[in-house]
This record gives structure tokens, C-alpha cells and sequence, in this order.
């Protein structure tokens, strides 16, 4: 990082507030600012089953004072200033990591220390998308002994619709796990690889499947025959070439997660496909044998491509399934996605725990019925919704 110029400028910033009126009333030009702000990657929005507009990105923000800064309140604006979306101080100190390592939430950034804030916009379904967004921050800087009002980190939107899918699955009672958009251990999962961040996981989708009787698993939860999802046929999501695939990786025990696994075993048998224009899918987990395609293949939408399983770092049978911009399942910007067509049967009103218990012992998840269904088109399905996907 740019260390020394941060030094200098926070000097400079000490001298600016250390009564320098000539300094402080050059309110036309640069503004000194505690903070550094900027955003990760370009929020691209996505149309959620809920009708709504969702923008869901990561704002890196480094307090370069020589004492503490603690957030008050970001405020998201177009950039006329429309208010868009509001975070107070009991969301940030939810919402922002130091060091953007998940367990270290605060809202409370020491001198020279960063933190990345998890930033979830909602858009009502008629607004219109603005093409650029503004942050308003308020912070109080120690050393300055003052709330400081800073508009930061300025960034476009990504214009463009996101990629309209077939279905990964086929059938019904499809849970969406640790999906979009306040859920954690996709939407935070920031790695740090070949020198900078990178949220790959960003919209990724770990897919259980549940009976008539809610249960994800039947009998001995250690027995990946006994999950609902397992052997399920895995389909390409549109055409595409088969950038890599692997085949060769044991089921993990389910319960718990495996120990020591390399970074490159991770994903289990998996398959990515290139579907051209920048975006690549990743399907994860499957059964050892299962993979049916290999590096240079052509695929088909529709196409089997392999099975669910418990291979790579799973405790339990699931698929999981993201969109990114590059052929790398980790070092790449994780792109959200719309389904042609699916229906929501069900949701789980009960959050995430509920699911985790469901899938570590059996027990029915607590699910809402959707009553009629809901039928979604051209939307991604989201977080604990139940859903059916036709052939
Ligand atoms: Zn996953």
C-alpha cells in the first residue's frame, strides 16, 4: 500500500486541523479527509425473486490519523445527492470488518488501521438504477475532535444486465443457501491472493435440497446418501467451454468441515465453464466420477455436466454455484446472475441458524410456505428462498 504518501498526507491533515485557518478555509479545492475510501469492484445491479433491485458490494475504507476514527453513519447517494440507502452506527458496526476479515466487525477504526464495510443497497422495483454512486460518511476523528462529514469513494454502476440463466438443477424444494443479499459466508467471503482482494463468492449459491418433510437429511446426517440434494444431475447453465474441471477428489464425511485441505482442492470435483463475454460459472462439490466434461469441451444449456456431492471444503452435500469474471474460482469478481424462470414455494423466515441446524441434524427447516408461488422471471433467487426449477 502506499504508505508513505498516507504519511504525508496525514501530516499534512494534522497541520490542516492544528489551526491552520489559511489551510482550513480552502474549502474550493482538495479536501483533507481522515479517511480513504474506495470500493472494491463496480456494483453491478441484479433484480432479486423479491421484485427489488439490489446492489451489493465492499467499500475499503482506511483511517490515515494519527488517532482513532469511529464511523457514525454512510449514507449511499446518486450523484445528485438522491439518498439510495443508510447506514447507521448499529449497521456499520455490523457491516464493517477490520482488516475485512470476518469476526472483527466494529465500526471503530484505530489510527492507520482499514476495514472493508459490506454494503447491501435496495432499490424499490419501479426506481430508476442510477448510473453512478457517492458515500457520505460521517465519522468522528479523534484527532480532529469533531463529526467530519467526507463524500467518498465515488463509483459507476455497471450498466449492463447480468447474464440470464438456465437452470443449474432440476426439480423442486431447492434451498438457496448463503445467497444474496445480508447473508455472510458467501457475500464476505474477501480473499486476499497475488497481492490484492478479490470476492469471488460474492453471489454464489450453496444449493440444499428439501422433501415434503423439510428435511435435508434423512437418517445419519454422516451419510452423504442420506442428504436430499445428493447424486442430484448438475446442467450447464448456458453454452459455453469448459475451461477446467476435476474428478478425482474423495465425498468428505459430512459434519464438519475437512482439516488442512490446499487451497486447490477446495472446490472439490468441480467444473467451470467460459460462457463468453467476461463470465465464467463454477459448479462445486461433485461426486468423485460424476464430472462428465473435461478442459476444451463444448457444452450445451441444458447439458449434464456431473452430480452433487461432498467433495473439496463441504460438511455436507450441497452445490454450490457462482458467476465470475475470470476463469479463476477465487482470484475473480463475483458476478450476479438471473434465472429464466424458477418458483418460490417457500421461504425460511428463520435466517440462516434454522438452516445450519437443518443440515447438521436433520430436523425440518422452518419454512414459510409462498402461497400462490411465486413465479420469478429474469430475477435471481434470493437468500432461503425455496425454489423449483422445470426441466
Ligand atoms: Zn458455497
Amino acid at each position: 500500500m502506499h504508505t508513505r504518501l498516507f504519511s504525508a498526507a496525514a501530516v499534512l491533515f494534522m497541520a490542516a486541523t492544528s489551526g491552520d485557518p489559511a489551510v482550513a478555509a480552502a474549502s474550493d479545492g482538495p479536501r483533507l479527509t481522515p479517511l480513504l475510501a474506495r470500493v472494491l469492484a463496480a456494483p453491478q445491479p441484479v433484480r432479486g425473486s423479491d421484485g427489488q433491485t439490489h446492489l451489493l458490494y465492499e467499500l475499503e475504507i482506511e483511517n490515515v490519523t494519527s488517532g482513532r476514527a469511529t464511523l457514525e453513519e454512510i449514507t449511499v447517494t446518486d450523484a445528485a445527492g438522491a439518498v439510495l440507502g443508510r447506514f447507521d452506527a448499529r449497521a456499520l458496526a455490523a457491516r464493517v470488518s477490520l482488516g475485512g476479515r470476518r469476526g472483527s466487525e466494529t465500526a471503530v477504526l484505530e489510527s492507520s488501521q482499514f476495514a472493508v464495510a459490506f454494503l447491501h443497497v435496495v432499490l424499490p422495483p419501479k426506481a430508476e438504477v442510477p448510473a453512478r454512486l457517492e458515500h457520505r460518511v460521517r465519522a468522528l476523528a479523534e484527532k480532529v475532535g469533531a463529526d467530519l462529514t467526507m463524500t467518498l469513494a465515488p463509483t459507476e454502476v455497471v450498466g449492463s444486465a447480468p447474464a440470464l440463466l438456465a437452470p443449474p438443477l432440476r426439480g423442486s424444494g431447492y434451498v438457496v443457501g448463503d445467497g444474496c443479499c445480508d447473508s455472510i459466508r458467501h457475500v464476505r467471503a474477501l480473499l486476499s491472493l497475488d497481492g490484492r482482494f478479490f470476492l469471488a463468492q460474492r453471489f454464489a449459491i450453496d444449493f440444499e435440497q428439501v422433501g415434503s418433510d423439510h428435511r435435508i437429511v434423512s437418517g445419519d446426517p454422516k451419510l452423504v446418501t442420506n442428504y436430499k440434494i445428493y447424486n442430484a444431475p448438475v446442467y450447464a447453465v448456458a453454452a459455453g467451454t469448459v475451461v477446467s474441471a476435476r474428478n478425482d477428489l474423495d465425498n468428505q464425511v459430512p459434519g464438519h468441515l475437512p482439516e488442512g485441505l490446499p487451497l486447490d482442492q477446495a472446490d472439490g470435483n468441480f467444473v467451470i465453464l467460459d460462457l463468453g463475454g467476461g463470465r465464467f460459472a463454477l459448479y462445486a462439490h461433485m461426486i468423485k466420477g460424476s464430472v462428465t466434461v473435461a478442459a476444451g469441451a463444448r457444452v450445451q444449456p441444458g447439458q449434464q455436466i456431473g452430480r452433487v456431492g461432498n467433495s473439496g471444503n463441504t460438511q455436507a452435500p450441497h452445490l454450490h454455484f457462482q458467476l465470475m469474471d475470470g476463469p479463476s474460482a477465487l482470484a475473480a469478481n463475483g458476478l450476479p446472475y438471473l434465472f429464466r424462470s424458477y418458483t418460490v414455494t417457500a421461504e425460511d423466515r428463520a435466517g440462516t441458524a434454522d438452516f445450519d441446524r437443518a443440515e447438521a441434524t436433520g430436523a425440518p427447516m422452518t419454512l414459510t410456505p409462498i402461497e400462490p408461488a411465486y413465479v420469478g422471471h429474469a430475477t435471481l433467487p434470493l437468500d432461503l428462498s425455496v425454489v423449483s426449477f422445470a426441466d
